[in-house]
């Protein structure tokens, strides 16, 4: 397609800039590549694929298997980063990710949490924000408005495929809803503390046995705290994740007499996984409505 508008803006910018610019890549917008967005891991990487489509190149810095929240980017990660067209992150999550987005990509990044009303933990910013599935809809919003601006073309896609997942992130949130309605305990006690943004939005208590990051052992004092507690709350289930080893909640399972059961924070998926956000949520809540007595 042939735009001479675009054609003398693209000279006159060339002319203007004197670098970067070649006759026939400059003018020729049919060929334009695709958006090349980054997502920083995987709920972002599920949000991008959901509203981006075959429309947008993803790469993902967190591979699957890898716990997040320490991820360390290679070069050429970080060359990625500054290569991209639009870096979805959350700021706070991943200090590795805020220093390559502050060194190389400051105008490009979309901090997905910026418009969300964070909860905090320990007086800590809690980062957590994807398992609500509302944020999960802010965060495709964020998304669709960017990408629209970069690549008008698709503008409508984008807006109608951040609808979509909007609309899938209704019905999950319905099936919580309903899922968590009667439950004989309400308490769900938690290897490290990623499920407060789940436990606002429907109305459980996240106990803790770690902090807002999942590599620090917890102290024989905060052992025996919560064991005290999971007596006295008669909590026999403690959720332990995929990407953690479950050595501390198969521990405190042993001295309290529970039983240590996969609640997943989708910090990553499963190397060789197939599923994605919306199923690894719908086995969550199975999981939930099993062991904290729910009937439906
Ligand atoms: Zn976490």
């Amino acid at each position: 397609m042939f735009r001479p508008g675009v054609v003398l803006a693209a000279a006159a910018a060339c002319a203007l800039l004197l670098v970067g610019c070649s006759a026939s890549g400059s003018a020729t917008t049919s060929t334009r590549s695709h958006p090349k967005v980054v997502a920083a891991f995987y709920p972002l990487q599920f949000a991008a694929e959901q509203v981006g489509g075959s429309h947008i190149d993803i790469t993902t810095l967190t591979q699957a298997g890898v716990e997040p929240h320490d991820l360390e980017l290679s070069a050429q990660q970080v060359a990625s980063i500054a290569s991209a067209d639009v870096v979805l992150y959350i700021k706070g999550f991943q200090p590795a990710v805020d220093d390559a987005i502050a060194q190389e990509a400051a105008g490009k990044a979309v901090d997905v949490g910026a418009e969300i009303t964070h909860l905090t933990t320990g007086g800590a910013v809690d980062p957590h924000i994807w398992l609500d599935p509302a944020n999960m809809t802010a965060i495709g919003n964020a998304l669709a408005n960017r990408l629209a601006s970069i690549d008008p073309d698709h503008a409508a896609t984008y807006r109608t495929n951040a609808r979509a997942l909007a609309a899938q992130m209704v019905v999950l949130a319905r099936q919580y809803q309903s899922g968590l309605a009667r439950c004989a305990s309400r308490t769900i006690v938690v290897s490290h503390a990623a499920f407060a943004y789940l436990a606002k939005a429907f109305g459980l208590q996240q106990v803790a046995i770690m902090g807002l990051s999942p590599d620090a052992e917890p102290s024989p004092a905060r052992m025996a705290q919560v064991a005290q507690l999971m007596r006295a709350d008669h909590v026999h289930t403690i959720y332990s994740e995929t990407l953690v080893s479950p050595k501390v909640a198969q521990t405190l399972a042993q001295t309290t007499g529970a039983k240590a059961v996969v609640l997943d924070p989708l910090e990553g998926l499963k190397p060789g996984s197939t599923d994605n956000y919306v199923s690894v949520m719908q086995a969550n809540l199975t999981a939930l409505q099993a062991n904290q007595g729910c009937r439906s």
